[in-house]
């Protein structure tokens, strides 16, 4: 989610309807797509994906076992890629 901006494809919340006095926009580009389009598109943009965090625990690394973990090994599958991350 990307706070503050106000351009670009997807969902714009209107900061008024938040109750935020007009001080917090919500951007949401990517509300409409799916996880492995938001991994293609992010690889096309050459997105340092070892630098990025899927885990929902608060851990030194990724479980590899809650959603956010195996939503991620998902959408790597589906790009045809392998997450840098991944344990072997
Ligand atoms: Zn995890």
């Amino acid at each position: 989610m990307l706070i503050g901006l106000s351009s670009g494809p997807g969902l714009h919340i209107d900061r008024n309807r938040l109750g935020t006095g007009g001080k917090l926009d919500l951007v949401l580009p990517f509300i409409n797509m799916k996880k492995a389009e938001v991994m293609q598109l992010g690889k096309e943009l050459g997105v340092p994906f070892e630098l990025t965090w899927s885990c929902y625990l608060n851990s030194e690394e990724p479980c590899g076992h809650c959603v956010g973990c195996v939503g991620r090994a998902n959408a790597f599958s589906l790009i045809g890629e392998k997450d840098p991350l991944a344990k072997e």
